[in-house]
C-alpha cells in the first residue's frame, strides 16, 4: 500500500500533508472511498498527536464530502487492517436499498461493481468540487 498510494490516479481525489482520498474500485457501495496515510504506520496509537488529529480531521472532511454528494442514509467508518497492515480508514456510504443494511458490510458475499472510466472521473470531480469549498 505505500508504493501504491496515487494508484490509480484516476481514482485519487484528495491529498493533504498526511493523507491521499480515493474511490473503492468497487463502487456497490456508491461512493466508498479510502483514506490512507501517506506513510507507513500500522496503528492510530503508533503514529503522533499532531499527525492523528490531522488524520482524523481529513477522514471526517471527506467524510461529509462523500454525504454531499452520495446523500447516505448513514456513513460507516471503519480502520481494521487485518488483510493490508497499513492505516487507512474505509469510508462506507450506507444506504437503506444496499442488501447489509443493518449488517456491516463485511457479514456477507456480493457481487463487486465497476464503472466506466468515465463514471470514475465523473465521480471523482463530484467529490473534489464539494471538497474545494
Ligand atoms: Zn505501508
Amino acid at each position: 500500500m505505500c508504493k501504491s498510494l496515487r494508484e490509480p490516479e484516476h481514482l485519487v481525489f484528495f491529498e493533504s500533508r498526511c493523507s491521499i482520498g480515493k474511490l473503492n474500485p468497487d463502487q456497490y457501495f456508491r461512493g466508498y472511498s479510502f483514506l490512507t496515510l501517506k506513510w507507513h504506520s500500522e496503528e492510530l496509537y503508533e503514529i503522533s498527536d499532531r499527525d492523528r488529529k490531522s488524520f482524523l480531521e481529513d477522514m471526517s472532511n471527506v467524510a461529509r464530502a462523500l454525504s454531499v454528494v452520495f446523500k447516505p442514509d448513514k456513513m460507516n467508518y471503519e480502520l481494521l487492517g487485518n488483510g493490508m497492515p497499513h492505516l487507512h480508514w474505509h469510508l462506507v456510504p450506507r444506504y437503506q436499498t444496499d442488501s447489509f443494511w443493518g449488517r456491516p458490510i463485511w457479514s456477507g458475499s456480493r457481487a463487486r461493481k465497476r464503472l466506466t472510466r468515465e463514471d470514475y472521473e465523473k465521480t471523482v470531480t463530484l467529490i473534489k468540487n464539494v471538497l474545494r469549498k
